[in-house]
This record gives structure tokens, sequence and C-alpha cells, in this order.
């Protein structure tokens, strides 16, 4: 379902990851991707599968590992016919580890052009991916852009860093190669959406976005999401990697989420809300809602469900939300689309949660509401929201008890 006013999607053409039994098609019209990077050694093969499984299952689409040395690319003719998901080999200096990686069986190769620089070897690369059908991402990195580029432009520039991609894509085109993704990554966010964007006007090949060495979350997070978010408002970009320092679980779930924040792609996950809690609050919100998001993990319920710190606002505030909890007098009212259908114990609101969210995937939300005593909990929440409005009066932060003594102190002689 889409849930956004996010701008009509850029046309691009279509290439494809082909996995034996989870071939991912990028561009076109084919839902956006979720790309992840492993931090293991590659040659570690039992470490980098346990990873690329951890990453599958937080909404990666596609992996990529280093293929750095040959104990890599020997590394990745073990991983690849166990992975779940399409390996991209990444290939930085040495153009013969690309050909080895291929031999390896990789889905697709990630090409650095500011690193790989003789067109004898981007062409004997692009040739034999011609020939196997493996598809090639360009990626250009505004940190390691080609020198004479930098001289040229005065520096990293947006016409820089996609004049970087065109030479590459020519070289390509030379042997009749175009099965080609591009990335113009930068770790300024102004820079990257200035270079996505005049690469958009220039070409339809797809596009991968990202902003690289965005650095650890929470910063990290806000600036890769403010970056690629703006992109794909406007409808650009076709495949994304957060580059987080972090794990890069964190990576592939904070992709997962951006695009189904975006209305871009199905919730499959729990989508958590809570409310940012004030001085009504009944427990400690923070707390409450770490613990359910713990509880839920990335387990495949594809509900919203909603922590809020009181049961004055909050069934009105979530009234939205598939199911939720407020907290109230020690205990927890739990609503669904609302209507308040069960109070339990403060201690049992996350267990509670959980218990529920099941019952809803097994029977249907209908049926869970029909089997509650909802006029009894509408009652109890209702008691306990009167309960809570005598003793906390209707201004539970106390602010026009604050604005007064700030009068009484602006009031005083000096
Ligand atoms: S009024 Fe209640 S629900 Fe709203 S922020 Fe405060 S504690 Fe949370």
């Amino acid at each position: 379902m889409r849930v956004t006013s996010t701008a009509e999607r850029r046309r691009t053409r279509q290439i494809v990851l082909r996995h034996p039994t989870h071939p991912v098609a990028v561009g076109g019209d084919a839902p956006i991707s979720v790309q992840s990077m492993t931090i293991t050694k590659t040659a570690d093969v039992d470490g980098t599968l346990a990873q690329i499984y951890a990453l599958h299952a937080a909404g990666a689409d596609i992996v990529r590992c280093t293929c750095n040395e040959v104990e890599a690319a020997e590394g990745l003719a073990r991983i690849v016919p166990r992975s779940p998901v399409p390996i991209v080999a990444d290939i930085h200096h040495q153009y013969r580890r690309a050909l080895e990686a291929l031999e390896a069986g990789v889905h697709g190769l990630r090409l650095n052009p500011g690193n790989i620089r003789r067109p004898d070897h981007i062409k004997a690369v692009a040739q034999e991916c011609k020939d196997r059908g493996v598809p090639v991402r360009i990626g250009v990195n505004g940190g390691s852009l080609d020198p004479a580029l930098y001289d040229k432009h005065g520096g990293v520039t947006p016409e820089a860093m996609v004049e970087s991609a065109e030479h590459e894509l020519a070289m390509f085109a030379e042997v009749g190669f175009e099965d080609v993704k591009i990335s113009v990554k930068a770790s300024s966010v102004p820079l990257m959406i200035d270079a996505y964007r005049l690469l958009s006007e220039r070409t339809d090949h797809p596009l991968h976005l990202g902003v690289t060495e965005a650095g650890p979350p929470p910063a990290g997070l806000i600036k890769a999401t403010a970056g690629m978010g703006a992109l794909l408002a406007e409808g650009i970009g076709d495949t994304i990697r957060y580059s987080l320092t972090a794990d890069p679980v964190e990576e592939a779930r904070a992709g997962r989420v951006l695009l189904e924040a975006l209305g871009l792609r199905e919730r499959t996950n729990v989508d958590l809300i809570a409310c940012p809690s004030c001085g009504r609050a009944e427990i400690d919100v923070i707390e409450v809602a770490r613990q359910a998001a713990e509880a839920f993990g990335d387990r495949e319920i594809p509900l919203q469900i909603a922590v809020m710190g009181c049961v004055v606002n909050g069934p009105g505030e979530a009234r939205d939300a598939d199911l939720g909890i407020a907290a109230g007098r020690r205990k927890g009212h739990l609503f669904i689309r609302g209507r308040n259908v069960a109070v339990v114990p403060e201690d049992e609101m996350v267990p509670t949660l959980v218990r529920y969210a099941e019952r809803i995937m097994d029977e249907g939300i209908g049926a869970v509401v029909a089997a509650s005593d909802t006029d009894r909990a509408e009652r109890e929440a209702e008691a306990d929201r009167r309960a809570l409005l005598d003793e906390q009066g209707s201004d539970a932060n106390a602010s026009e008890q604050r604005v007064d003594l700030i009068r009484k102190l602006d009031a005083e002689p000096t």
C-alpha cells in the first residue's frame, strides 16, 4: 500500500543480480532494494555467512563482501553457493580480484573508478562480466575521486563525480557492456544530493544511493537518512545502503525502516511507535518501549504497535495504531485501533502486547476485539483516566504554576 506523497519514481532501466533462488532486480519497476556489507574477513567463510544471514533477516536484499585478497576470493567461492541473497564483491585497487570474484560465482561487482584506472584492466573486467551476465556497480566515491578529475573541476564537485561515472560507462560501452548501476557517494549530504540529481538527469542506469562514511549513530543515521530520504522523496534511487560505523545489522534495519516509512516497501515487521513521555507519564516510557522493541525484534508481525505513557491521552493519541498499551495507576490498558480490550498489571504490559500481536496475526483484529470484554476494559480505562485527571488536573506538566512563578519572580523588585 502506498502511503506517502513521494514523487513518481524516476524510470530507470533494469539490471538483475542472478541469484538462483533469490534473484534481485534493480531499477525499472522493481521494488527499491536494501543493501548492506559484511565487516568480517571474507576468508572467514562461516563468520561471513553468519553475518549475511543476520543481514538478510534484518531486511537486506543484497549483501556486499570485500574481495581484497586471494583468500577473500577463495572464501567467496564457498560463500556464494550458501548465501540466501545475491553477493556483490567489492573491488578496490586490483582488477585481478574482480576476475577471481567472477570465477567464485558472485552475482555482482562493485568497481571504484578512482582506484582501477587502466583502460585495458577495466575493459577486461567489463568483458568478463558481459560474458557471464554479471552486473557491475560503478561506485564513485567523493573521497577517492580520480586526481585528474579533481584538478579539472577544482575539487570534489557533483560534475566531477558524474564525469567519473560517465568515463567508466564509456569504457564499458566499448566492449558493449551496459549491465550497470551507478553510485556517486560523498560524506557531505548536500554534495551527494546534488551529484545524484545531476546523474539522474544524465543517465537512465539504476542508481544506488548512499552517504559514504556517515559515521556512528545517531549522527550517521541522520545524515544518511537526510541524503537518501530527500532523493527517494524526489523519486530518485533504485537501491540503498546505509554506511554506518555500527553493527551492519543496524544498516540493513535502517534501510528497511526508511523504505517502509516512505511507503516504498511493504512493512513486514513491527512498526513500534511510542509517545515521547511527559509529566503525565505513569511509567518509564523509554524503558518500556525499549523492552517492547527487544521483545518484537525483527519478527514478521506487520502491525503498528504503540507504547503510551498514560491512559489519559495515550489511547486517543495512538488511536490509529493496530495495537497499543497505555499506563495508568499501575495498570496497562490495552487497546486495538483505539478500542480498549483488556487491563493487565503494569509489569505485564510488554508480554501482553506480544501475546495480543500474535493473536491478531492468527485470528485477525475483528475476532480478537469480538472476543474481548471491551465494555469492562473501557469502564476501567475511563475510571483511571478520571482519577488521574482529578489527581493531576488537566495540566500535568504544571505549566500554569510555573508561569505564575515566573511572573512572580519578574514582579519582584530588583
Ligand atoms: S500525555 Fe500521556 S501519552 Fe501523551 S506524551 Fe504525555 S505520557 Fe505520553
